[in-house]
């Protein structure tokens, strides 16, 4: 059942404004990830704000506070608005960001982007391997197609910064895929470990590694990082491990409604990028401005500080660690949003997360994937 804002009867302590700003442009994507944020149902959406209704986003953000302009999807560069959002980022003062797969991108439209005064771009990567990341990204052109843009934008004076999402497929292959950006020069490189909500959930048999792959994985990178730092090699390799192998949940958005502000392509403000699965009614830009979405909704009120927990978390002399770990994971595993995260291992629901690294250990049991597409969402939007 969802709620309301008209719920809200508690006095609390003032909130500081979003620190950082994520505006998903668009679910579009000619890219296919088995492990993508997005909703499973994303193709039911909404339509796509209007690069007015953006830019009045960004505005309304900014004079809140915000500094960090993130922009990403689905795949960002389909909107081709692109550079005109950027530059009007860039005049509110952002400090820019683009999130892409780098297809869609060219020497020209970096220039552009360049021209926007756009500060930073990320490329995201499958896999080391041409034949692996293309079968993960549904297209047999992805990865030329990514190496020439990751140099691209390089050659037009942008640090270069990749991320490689690793799982049971390409995780034996970390030191390849070290090489790689060793290769192309890479400056920052975020290996992160698939986290399974959305449809990595979906595909969380097939996706996620074992223990054994994983401390291989965090092994090989800390000695690349030894020896690059002794050759003298300035590139920094961050290694994010998945929560399936921690005792304890990470803090949700670093504290739900903190620092993070979610904008999908309809306009739904979240605090989180996955957080629209929870049963709760968002609000929307195009209903309210965004301070009072910020300080008065229920959304981003509810899971603000501790009042909301129930035991184990409630008497837990760990709260403040964590604020009781990620309402997706416990509403996708315990199937209640204010539930202790499965992950820690004081939830009566940590049995789930042990099954999971189990099923991860049986050999053999490669479940089909299911692709992130429009066809496959409209399934899942028809329930
Ligand atoms: S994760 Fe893959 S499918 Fe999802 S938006 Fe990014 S490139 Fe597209
Ligand atoms: S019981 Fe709750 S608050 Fe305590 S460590 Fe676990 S998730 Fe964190």
């Amino acid at each position: 059942m969802s709620r309301t804002g008209s719920e809200l009867t508690d006095v609390r302590p003032v909130q500081g404004p979003p620190f950082w700003l994520l505006a998903e442009l668009t679910y579009k994507c000619p890219l296919q990830c088995p492990y993508c944020s997005n909703p499973l149902d994303f193709a039911g959406h909404g339509e796509e704000l209007t690069t007015e209704q953006w830019v009045e986003v960004f505005r309304q953000a900014r004079k809140m506070g915000a500094a960090q302009l993130g922009f990403s999807g689905g795949e960002p560069l389909v909107r081709r608005d692109l550079e005109q959002l950027i530059a009007e980022g860039r005049k509110l003062g952002y400090y820019t960001n683009l999130i892409t797969s780098g297809i869609g991108l060219n020497a020209d439209r970096i220039a552009a982007f360049r021209e926007a005064g756009l500060d930073h771009i990320q490329i995201s990567f499958q896999a080391s391997d041409e034949t692996v990341n293309n079968m993960l990204a549904g297209s047999d052109k992805a990865f030329r197609q990514k190496l020439k843009m990751a140099r691209e934008v390089k050659a037009q004076g942008y640090p270069m910064v990749l991320n490689f999402v690793t799982h049971k497929h390409n995780i034996d292959h970390i030191d390849r895929i070290i090489e790689l950006c060793v290769e192309l020069e890479a400056d920052f490189v975020e290996l992160a470990t698939c986290q399974y909500y959305g449809w990595a959930h979906e595909n969380r048999d097939s996706l996620l590694p074992t223990r054994a792959q994983l401390e291989r994985a965090e092994r090989v990178t800390n000695e690349y990082r030894e020896k690059l730092a002794a050759e003298g090699n300035p590139i920094k390799l961050i290694f994010v491990t998945p929560d399936y192998y921690e005792e304890r949940p990470k803090k949700c958005m670093n504290g739900w409604g903190e620092i993070f502000l979610t904008i999908t392509p309809d306009g739904t403000a979240l605090p989180c990028h996955s957080a629209r699965m929870l049963p709760i009614d968002f609000p929307n830009v195009k209903d309210s401005n965004l301070t009072h979405i910020w300080h008065d909704s229920f959304g981003f009120n509810h899971f603000r500080g501790d009042d909301w927990m129930q035991e184990p978390c409630r008497s837990c002399d760990e709260r403040e660690n964590d604020l009781g770990g990620c309402r997706c994971q416990a509403y996708l595993l315990a199937g209640d949003m204010n539930a202790a995260d499965p992950v820690c291992s004081k939830s009566p629901h940590h049995h789930k997360i042990l099954a999971a690294r189990e099923a991860a250990e049986k050999a053999g049991s490669d479940p089909s994937i299911t692709y992130r597409n429009e066809r496959n969402s409209r399934i899942f939007a028809r329930g």
